[in-house]
């Protein structure tokens, strides 16, 4: 989500006549887009933004900012923890940035004023802004794309600050997305995801059902009907959003890909009560179990917190024999991480950074064993791929993603970018497949 907005932050500035640059000592504004979900990320984007504030002395007109989640959830209070920043732009405020930018840098360059005169700080709500990430440039041979569905979230989770930073769930229109994404298509795109914090329950209090489809199912099948349009992923779901229409479209939507990122966060029925997270580990198993025989040979990835309040080793073996009994193909495990103004912060018996860590390295070791064993399963055989271009820790190398979402990185050529073909998988590491285009029997391209 913080990847596609800050797109559309770019291509806002573009648009003024604003040019990308790889190198900070080059640039005239820099602008951290923020997660809040994590303490340490919040930590990290602090940390970076004193850093960037010694470009100053080379560049005193660099316009400095923070938008996104944490500039949401802080406010003008970040002024106070980083003095020498211009802009602070919440999570419904990404359209206006091009504007406050060129405000801020003609004062700067002006130098009419001093920093604490100059900063401009939104994080005020705005009706629509859900439908301003929209639009979006498409790079030569890009082939994927991310398009927001979405904004917020209705169901406060006892860890997560998202409903605050992010407010309750908007949807865009249907007609507008698809318009999109019938937009990106016509450039190439061949792979779309799309994004919304609670991605599944698109539209359910803003659009009616229609012949017992809830609104995402319908929005599922017009951006199904795209051309060109090959793939068709979703994230982050919530399982209670998987409803019976939900399922059966993996069975009758081709195009949807055999990937499904589940949240589980925690295995305990005690836990993902106090969580309030609205289903047990037996719902969540058969849940797994639906999935899997309405789209055979689908992946399940999942995001896992260890050391919630008052998580005892019984409920750490319970999420430990979940985790065993599903054996996902992969999975976030996250050490729980206090956020401010939400239940879990102030419950009794938070947990010691040791026992966290030891939970965590645990269920790793766990899910690492299963990545492997779905990766090794792979070895041999033929999968089909989307070739999205160069590796990234190998610039002589291609790299792509089957349906099920794993990376293959083989040696291939120009003509293979954004094409959509087998690759015969010759080994595994832990992490990636390793793939050879040409010993297939049939040339891939005439
Ligand atoms: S459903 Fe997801 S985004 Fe919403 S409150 Fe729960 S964890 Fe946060």
């Amino acid at each position: 989500m913080n990847e596609r907005d800050s797109d559309q932050v770019a291509k806002m500035l573009a648009e003024k006549g604003y040019r990308v640059t790889e190198k900070e000592t080059e640039a005239d504004v820099i602008l951290l887009n923020t997660c809040s979900v994590r303490d340490m990320a919040e930590q990290k984007a602090i940390g970076k933004m004193g850093m960037l504030r010694k470009l100053r002395r080379v560049r005193p007109h660099l316009v400095l900012g923070y938008l996104g989640c944490m500039a949401q959830a802080r406010g003008a209070s970040l002024l106070e923890t980083s003095p020498h920043i211009d802009l602070v732009a919440g999570t419904q405020k990404f359209h206006r940035v091009a504007e406050y930018v060129d405000e801020l840098l003609r004062k700067r360059i002006e130098a009419r004023m001093d920093s604490e005169q100059l900063a401009i700080v939104d994080v005020d709500e705005e009706a629509g802004s859900q439908a301003t990430i929209r639009e979006q440039n498409v790079r030569k041979g890009q082939c994927t794309a991310f398009v927001s569905i979405m904004q917020g979230c209705n169901m406060h989770c006892a860890f997560c600050i998202v409903p605050q930073t992010r407010g309750g769930e908007r949807g865009r229109t249907m007609e507008d997305i698809v318009a999109e994404v019938r937009s990106l298509a016509e450039r190439g795109v061949r792979d779309v995801t799309l994004l919304g914090q609670i991605v599944n329950l698109y539209g359910r209090h803003e659009f009616p059902k229609r012949e017992g489809l809830s609104p995402f199912v319908q929005l599922l099948e017009a951006v199904c009907a795209v051309d060109g349009i090959e793939r068709v992923r979703f994230t982050s779901p919530h399982p209670i959003g998987f409803r019976a229409d939900l399922v059966d479209a993996f069975s009758r939507l081709p195009k949807l890909a055999e990937h499904v990122h589940l949240p589980l966060q925690s295995g305990s029925d005690r836990i993902l009560k106090i969580m309030r997270r609205g289903y047990t580990a037996d719902a969540f198993r058969a849940l797994v179990e639906r999935l899997r025989a309405a789209r055979p040979g689908i992946a399940i990835t999942t995001d896992i917190i260890v050391g919630f309040p008052g998580e005892t080793e019984e409920d750490h073996a319970a999420t430990r024999a979940l985790v065993g009994h599903v054996r996902f193909d992969n999975a976030f495990v996250f050490r729980y991480s206090p956020r401010q103004n939400t239940p879990a912060a102030t419950m009794e018996e938070q947990l010691s950074e040791e026992v966290k860590e030891a939970r965590n390295q645990d269920l790793w070791s766990l899910v690492n064993e299963h990545v492997a064993e779905k990766l090794d399963a792979l070895v041999g055989k033929d999968v089909e791929i989307l070739c999205e271009g160069a590796s990234r820790h190998n610039a002589d190398r291609l790299t792509g993603r089957t349906r099920t979402n794993k990376i293959v990185v083989f040696e291939g050529a120009p003509r293979h970018v954004g094409q959509i073909f087998d690759v015969r998988i010759e080994r595994a590491s832990s992490s990636t497949l390793y793939g050879d285009p040409a010993v297939l029997e049939e040339p891939v391209f005439g």
